[in-house]
């Protein structure tokens, strides 16, 4: 028997650990939170990059890098981002076996040490926006981690921008949120709700943060990325200041944002299922593995079959791989490969080959067809974007089936402890936000836009004072 994993029924937690050790995804490393990512999770993390990679920049940014030490002090020029990120900084004190005079952190986010750097490379209207991405890794000393989902190291992009209106920049902001919805619908395969976050939720030292929100398969919303409008908050932390085409000094508008490998367990807890991962096809490092089906007089000539069916398949440009292994059965082989998570199966056995045909599987839905081998280049790339639609639209009526709007407060609170999302109304306050995350540990994911309009007449499900808002709220990771 291939490996088993633990039922989704049984334990989600388990499960999903199960998936990505045994998927090879990622291991365990020596030091506590932190996290090895082996080559199948990396390859996953590349195609992520490289289709965001193209989205940003054809959004107008210039990727950049900025140095992993920041000086402690940086961080506390600005308050709020400071307070928020103290718990989490980890502190190099000794370097060259020497005490340093001023401690460095290990960047936990890169605002305070591009802000320094925009300080001298922004003197007028002309030299904006500045629009920068970077793709490094960030340190976050984390108390409960999770594999992929909160690691206290973690890869990811920070965008960075500089504009001279606080328009522009809150455009920008947005624009960037929406990029990352696309991406996470059209790649992912992964429906967002997208908006807003509160004052309580949002990022230490933004003036707005947005996300985006995805629910998982217990029923759990993961924050899938997020986009903040810094205002001028690093500007005046920093003191850079412009030029203006008028002729008189202001000071810069900011934003950031990021998503992080956190995605890749974001399409494993939306996806998979008990025989292991399912990949959205684009972002599948590999899209089909060809599996020979041998009889004791045929090893030979099938395995020079699934050769020619590999080859006409890697010059069509698709990325295969094939298993010629002739010690394990079939059915392991099978279970092996649906565990790994590739997309399309094609079987090729001795039958197959005097027909010059293949047979099809589906990871996602276990469909099969025969196609016959000249037909295959174009027929698998039809599969894989059906798949990817077939992913899409579950996850979606999945989170639909799952999501409700409420008015009272007794339903609220069954359907949070059953999972689920809850539209509701809300006052605004946020000591009713803080009561009813301490009662029930659902939090408000986001306030999605237009929300303010459909709250009038309603009233705050926790107090019955007037709503301001329908507020999205769930459990989550
Ligand atoms: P933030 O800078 O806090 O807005 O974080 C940007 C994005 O990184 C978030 O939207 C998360 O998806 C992701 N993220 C935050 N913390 C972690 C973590 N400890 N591990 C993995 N991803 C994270």
């Amino acid at each position: 028997m291939a490996e088993q994993i633990t039922p989704r029924e049984v334990s989600y937690s388990d499960w999903f650990v199960d998936i990505v050790l045994k998927a090879q995804l990622a291991d365990y490393s020596p030091v506590k939170g932190c996290m090895v990512i082996r080559p199948r999770g990396y390859a996953i993390w590349e195609k992520i990059q490289s289709h965001l990679d193209r989205m940003f920049k054809e959004t107008g940014h210039q990727n950049a890098y900025f140095p992993l030490l920041i000086p402690e002090s940086f961080l506390h020029k600005e308050a709020e981002h400071v307070e928020g990120f103290s718990p989490e900084l980890a502190v190099v004190t000794h370097g060259g076996g020497e005490a340093l005079e001023e401690p460095l952190v290990v960047r936990p986010t890169s605002e305070t040490i591009i802000w320094s750097m925009y300080k001298k490379w922004i003197q007028s209207y002309r030299d904006l926006p500045l629009l920068i991405n970077q793709w490094a890794n960030v340190v976050r000393w984390e108390k409960r981690t999770r594999l992929f989902l909160r690691t206290t190291e973690f890869l990811w992009q920070e965008g960075h921008t500089a504009h001279a209106t606080r328009e522009e920049a809150e455009e920008e902001a947005l624009r960037m949120l929406h990029v990352y919805r696309k991406f996470a619908e059209e790649y992912l395969a992964l429906p967002v709700f997208y908006g807003r976050k509160t004052e309580s939720e949002k990022f230490a030292g933004a003036v707005t943060t947005y996300s985006i929100e995805a629910m998982m398969q217990d029923k759990k919303a993961l924050q899938a990325g997020t986009s903040h409008f810094l205002g001028q908050n690093f500007a005046k932390a920093f003191d850079v200041t412009f030029q203006t085409q008028a002729g008189s000094l202001d000071y810069v508008w900011a934003t950031s944002w990021g998503v992080s490998t956190r995605l890749i367990g974001a399409v494993i807890m939306a996806h998979s299922d008990n025989r292991g991962l399912v990949l959205p096809p684009r972002i599948a490092p590999t899209q089909a593995v060809i599996i020979p089906i041998y009889t004791k007089k045929t090893v030979d000539q099938v395995a020079d079959y699934a050769k020619r069916v590999f080859a006409r398949l890697t010059e069509a440009g698709l990325s295969v791989e094939m298993d010629l292994d002739d010690q394990n059965s079939p059915g392991w082989k099978f279970a092996e490969w649906e565990l790994r998570g590739v997309p399309i199966r094609v079987e090729v056995g001795p039958r197959d080959m005097e027909q010059e045909k293949a047979v099809l599987v589906r990871r996602d839905t276990g469909e099969k067809r025969a196609v016959s081998v000249s037909r295959l280049p174009e027929e698998i790339p039809v599969l894989l974007e059906e798949i990817q639609k077939t992913l899409f639209r579950r996850a979606k009526d999945f989170r639909d089936e799952h999501t409700h709007y409420v008015e009272d407060y007794d339903s609220f609170k069954r359907i949070i402890e059953d999972g689920g999302f809850v539209f509701a109304p809300w006052s605004g306050s946020p000591e009713v936000e803080a009561r009813i995350k301490e009662e029930t540990k659902a939090t408000i994911r986001v306030l999605e836009f237009g929300n303010e309009e459909k709250a009038s007449g309603k009233n705050d499900i926790l107090t019955g004072e007037p709503a301001r808002h329908i507020a999205l709220f769930a459990k989550s990771y």
